[in-house]
């Protein structure tokens, strides 16, 4: 497998060295792995702590993709990134994602109407069902708004922060919201990730959940990517012996990885 979401000391809020990341992915017996750190414009309640030394942070992944590819190294290192999608930064946004050579961009929502639902005062005098398609609601401003992106991260991100998670949670309880936002990233011709942070959380589901990716899959969605959302070396493709039979459930024969952010389709 190949796990295509993970960050190091290039983001915000991770101190991974990148060489302990690529000693973990090879001791779990990976073929490759997909460096992808934040990029997070206008996060209000820290602001910068997102921007991202995208110079520093190419040069160096680069160079060691290079430097370990001499030396016989078994797995392929890609590099790409994650973008905070936002409607009103998404030009912005675009420029960062045409400008260099990534192999593969994750979009993903970490702040909606201004607040990153990580924090409590998201929720504020809001029902779950209210906080949770103010979510994904947003996730179609930014489909519309058209952000420049491969995959949408983590599309239930919102169920790992909300005072009762994933207690009450389904896709059947969001199915209209969530069948637009699927439908509309299918028709862009872009794709979605299987997250297995999830299951790091506790909430004992991938995000999205099995649910949502089955219904993706009968909708006509093909492209799917993999990545455990790791901050830390030891969260590298965490709970992966379980992403091949989450795939094959929901009706994948196929999982994708993204080279020069095109994609090419691997047999589970
Ligand atoms: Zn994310
Ligand atoms: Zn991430």
């Amino acid at each position: 497998m190949w796990d295509q979401h993970m960050h190091c000391m290039f983001s915000g809020d991770s101190d991974a060295d990148p060489v302990l990341m690529i000693n973990s992915a090879i001791n779990k017996g990976l073929d490759g792995i997909c460096f992808t750190d934040h990029l997070d414009y206008d996060y209000k309640e820290e602001p910068g702590l997102f921007d991202l030394d995208i110079a520093a942070y190419e040069k160096r992944i680069k160079r060691l993709a290079i430097v370990l590819k001499e030396k016989g190294c078994p797995i392929n290192i890609h590099w790409g990134i994650e973008i905070g999608l936002q409607p009103h930064i998404t030009d912005k946004n675009n420029e960062v994602a045409k400008k260099y050579p990534f192999d593969l961009v994750i979009g993903s929502s970490h702040v909606v109407n201004g607040i990153d639902p990580y924090y409590p005062a998201f929720y504020k005098g809001k029902t779950e069902h209210e906080a949770y398609t103010e979510y994904f609601e947003s996730i179609l401003d930014n489909l519309h708004s058209g952000a420049d992106f491969d995959v949408y991260g983590h599309i239930d991100y919102v169920v790992r922060y909300g005072p009762d998670k994933n207690k009450y949670y389904s896709y059947e309880r969001y199915a209209d919201i969530i069948d637009a936002i699927l439908k509309e990233i299918i028709s862009q011709g872009k794709g979605i990730e299987l997250n297995t942070a999830g299951f790091k959380y506790g909430l004992g589901h991938s995000n999205p959940t099995e649910d949502v990716l089955k219904r993706y899959h009968e909708l006509g969605g093909e492209i799917i990517t993999v990545g455990a959302d790791a901050h830390k070396p030891e969260h590298v493709a965490y709970d992966f012996d379980k992403v091949s039979n989450i795939l094959k459930d929901a009706g994948f024969m196929y999982y994708t990885v993204f080279e020069n952010r095109v994609p090419a389709f691997i047999k589970l």
